[in-house]
């Protein structure tokens, strides 16, 4: 569904898409239709398994395609799936700059297949979607604090911001 109003990154007033909170993509790599194993949804106060996709007229087209070309292509292809988890991989082949026996970091921009752009601007675009909108739950009543993060379109970090990304591996 299709409406108009201002878009919440570019701030033009014009015909709004049905946005995502979370990609769509993502909510799909999420489930396993052959044995009907959905996302679990954790929100304050409990956690359920939910088909429910978090939706509303958020962003232009425009801003919609910017979304997906920084970041969200990119997390698409390299998030964890059933048999391949490409991110991973690729960590596990660099040599981390920090390990011990719990724990490995490694300098993303030295791990030659992590983009960090694409990996920081996904990142900073979820939290920044999560405080530039009030987002439709499917439990109603649960309040969130806003936070107020770019202007015009623009999803930067400032130069001393630093963005630190875990990457997960369960077994
Ligand atoms: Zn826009």
């Amino acid at each position: 569904m299709t409406l108009s109003g201002q878009c919440k990154l570019c701030s033009q007033t014009t015909t709004l898409v049905d946005s995502h909170f979370i990609p769509a993509s993502i909510y799909k790599v999420c489930r396993d239709h052959t044995s009907n194993q959905n996302a679990i949804a954790v929100t304050r106060g409990f956690a359920k398994i939910s088909t429910h996709e978090i939706t509303d007229n958020v962003f232009c087209l425009e801003c919609e395609k910017r979304l997906n070309e920084n970041g969200e292509s990119w997390v698409h292809l390299n998030i964890a799936r059933p048999n391949e988890f490409l991110l991973q991989e690729n960590l596990q082949r660099a040599t981390p700059a920090v390990s011990n026996d719990v724990f490995v970091a490694y300098e993303g921009r030295s791990v030659p297949g992590i983009d960090v752009a694409q990996l920081g601007y996904f990142a900073l675009s979820v939290f920044w979607r999560g405080a530039a909108h009030e987002w439709p739950l499917d439990h109603k009543g649960e309040k969130t604090e806003r936070l107020s993060f770019g202007a015009e379109g623009a999803i930067r970090p400032k130069s001393e911001d630093k963005v630190t990304v875990q990457v997960q591996a369960c077994h």
